[in-house]
């Protein structure tokens, strides 16, 4: 990892005897250019993280002097933040006093809500008309009591020592001659970045209380299995409260015992007899509008299919419906009765003295085949 890694000095733009102020501009401005809310081209975040990893060290005497003497090998185990596992924000607020009030401006992206996840199943008939559900969830929410700040009434906050207010702190494992390191929530304060010197009785100070919510999901016609509906600011509440994150509605949709989903069209299976298929018959197949009649002509070989059109589902996208496809399987009896069998052994006979057009051309072929006489067209 530590072999490809580019030079500090070069990621900032910079010379070796560059001096503090020049590496805190050369940062500052880096990190304005690739901060992901204004620069949406691919790699932004991967150079903002690595401009204030660069940041990190060379704005520290002692890790810049490690640095210069060593390299990046001298920094192992110096304890330099791993930036890559870090969110945006998380950095940009471990750096915040360096950019003043320019990202106040405007909605933050520091201070997102957290999404979170449901899931709901709907039958195929739900999906061919939509569907309007009623989801109850548990969130957090901002305890109602201390406003989200988690101090009791008249408590004063102290910034969190543990993290500096920071809200994260680094986890050092070593595993025989390998250091990992982490970045995780500070444990003291609970990635609030303060103490709330007496904590708020009805969270404990969390600053959040668990909630009972009810909201009402609308379903388009023709959802997929493993699409999301977003209810916005159905979710839990940003670092600071002001912000909720949206809820994401997981669609499943149930098997039905019919009917087979293919994109906008069904697939409906019916097993006919052998009967059925050679003298023709009208026969019941279901369809999401209920049943309906189909004439199945005689003849009719297996696995034909016939097309009711328009009984499928709704597109997504367009509402179009597509249609329903009626696959016929022609059974064998398994068990005959005396009679059954008397009728079939008698019509095997005169079959065998008049074989069917298809089986006819067949067998002639075969024959052909085997004494090698040329076949004809
Ligand atoms: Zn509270
Ligand atoms: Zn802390």
């Amino acid at each position: 990892m530590v072999a490809n890694k580019r030079d500090y000095y070069e990621v900032l733009g910079l010379k070796r005897e560059s001096s503090p102020d020049e590496v805190k501009r050369a940062f500052r401005q880096a990190a304005l250019k690739y901060h992901p809310d204004r620069n949406r081209e691919p790699g932004a975040e991967d150079k903002f993280k690595e401009a204030s990893e660069a940041y990190e060290v060379l704005s520290d005497p002692q890790r810049r002097q490690l640095y210069d003497r060593y390299g990046h090998a001298g920094l192992n185990g110096a304890g330099t933040h791993d930036f890559s596992s870090m969110r945006v924000d998380d950095i940009f607020s471990m750096f915040g006093d360096l950019f003043g009030d320019v990202f106040a401006a405007g909605p933050a992206r520091e201070d997102r809500g957290v999404d979170i996840r449901t899931e709901l199943t709907l039958t195929l008939s739900e999906v061919a008309t939509g569907a309007e559900r009623s989801i109850r969830y548990t969130r957090e929410e901002v305890c109602d009591r201390c406003g989200g700040s988690g101090a009791a009434p008249g408590a004063k906050r102290t910034t969190c020592r543990t993290c500096g207010g920071y809200k994260v702190v680094e986890r050092q494992a070593s595993v025989g001659f390998f250091v990992s390191r982490t970045v995780v929530e500070c444990p003291t304060c609970r990635g609030r970045g303060f103490l709330a010197g007496q904590d708020c009785d009805a969270c404990a100070g969390s600053g959040r209380s668990e909630k009972q919510r009810t909201v009402t999901v609308k379903v388009p016609p023709g959802v997929h299995e493993g699409q999301s509906i977003r209810v916005r600011g159905g979710g839990e509440p940003s670092a600071n409260g002001a912000n909720y994150g949206d809820l994401h509605c997981l669609v499943h949709v149930q098997p039905h015992p019919f009917l087979e989903r293919d994109g906008d069209h069904l697939l409906c299976r019916v097993p006919i007899s052998i009967a059925q298929a050679a003298l023709g018959a009208h026969i019941e197949v279901p369809t999401l509008r209920g049943k309906r009649s189909i004439r199945i002509p005689p003849g009719t070989q297996f696995g034909a299919t016939f097309t009711l059109d328009g009984e499928g589902l709704p597109n997504l996208r367009t509402g179009r419906r597509g249609n329903e496809v009626i696959q016929v399987l022609i059974e064998v009896p398994r068990k005959l009765t005396r009679e059954q069998e008397d009728l079939l052994r008698r019509f095997a006979e005169i079959e065998t003295r008049h074989p069917g057009p298809e089986s006819k051309s067949f067998f002639e072929r075969l024959k052909a085949y085997f004494t090698g006489q040329p076949e004809d067209q």
